[in-house]
């Protein structure tokens, strides 16, 4: 599996727009060498990306995107090699998925009294069991005519400044991280550095995480703001963190093109050596 790794997609088992399946065959038509398979809150799609995957070189990493909540701010969490059986990791994502679903039904019914939208557009578009998000009430309002695009609902109506958002429940980036770590997995911090400098964690609190087993942080991220890339380097080196650089693809959902940013294989290795929870997929 020589070639580009790229440790950070959605799948249909989230908020991506391809099956598990047809997300590997895209990672083989960008010439992939590696790519991780990491869905919110949910590891159900992997056997169908090793599946599809069997056969074509490519090498597919297991992994989530844990959601995660610091006081008001969200933070997304990165987790490899977990071992998708353990119980309180298990627990603790389907507290997150069922939180997920009684919001989801909450914005939507704030949003039924000013647009043409029903709770069943949305399970329209959502694959069944999978973990609902804004996307995916974008997609209804994008098929209700209310949009033109998942990015315009985002920007236009979903964003929290208009009064339909609500919170889901999440827990603390260190109870996520410990969780992460008691599943043998790695944990990565997600695009930390997608609000500009000035809301970058503080160094106090990372240092917390790092002494919790934070791994790394993705900083190679279209979403993370060059000064912020600029502290979160400095970071890295203070806490010796390894650096990741990802797409954050969610097919036609959203812009970001599987390889358009990248992790250098030094990186994979130090990341593979410490995930015990499960393996790697060579396909
Ligand atoms: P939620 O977790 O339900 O609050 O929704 C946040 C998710 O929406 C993130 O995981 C992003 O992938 C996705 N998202 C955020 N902004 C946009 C955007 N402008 N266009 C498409 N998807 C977005
Ligand atoms: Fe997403
Ligand atoms: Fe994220
Ligand atoms: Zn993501």
């Amino acid at each position: 599996m020589p070639g580009p790794i790229d440790l950070h997609t959605h799948s249909s088992v989230s908020d991506g727009t391809e099956t598990p399946a047809e997300l590997m065959r895209a990672a083989v038509a960008a010439r992939l060498g590696t790519v991780a398979i990491t869905d919110h809150d949910s590891t159900a799609g992997w056997q169908e990306a090793f599946d599809a995957a069997a056969g074509t070189g490519l090498r597919v990493i297991p992994g989530m995107e844990l959601s995660t909540r610091h006081g008001y701010k969200s933070v997304h969490l990165l987790a490899y090699l977990i071992d998708p059986d353990n119980a309180a990791l298990l627990e603790e994502t389907l507290r997150i998925r069922e939180s997920r679903l009684t919001r989801a039904e909450a914005i939507v019914s704030r949003l039924a009294a000013d647009f043409d939208i029903s709770w069943a557009d949305v399970v329209a578009h959502t694959a069944h069991g999978a973990t609902v998000g804004r996307p995916h009430i974008a997609d209804a309002l994008v098929a209700r005519g209310v949009s033109p695009d998942r990015s315009a609902a985002f920007r236009d109506i979903l964003h929290p400044k208009f009064g339909y958002y609500e919170p889901h429940y999440a827990p603390d980036p260190l109870t996520a991280i410990q969780l992460v770590r008691a599943a043998g997995g790695v944990p990565v911090l997600a695009h930390p550095g997608t609000r500009g400098v000035e809301n970058v964690i503080t160094e106090e609190h990372l240092g917390v995480l790092v002494d919790a087993g934070l791994f790394g942080l993705e900083i190679h991220h279209r979403e993370n703001t060059p000064d912020a890339m600029e502290r979160l380097f400095a970071y890295a080196d203070t806490f010796d963190l390894v650096v990741t650089g990802s797409s954050d693809y969610h097919g036609a959902g959203k812009p970001n093109r599987l390889g358009e940013n990248t992790t250098d294989p030094e990186v994979l290795e130090r990341i593979l050596a410490e995930g015990t929870g499960s393996t790697a997929f060579l396909g």
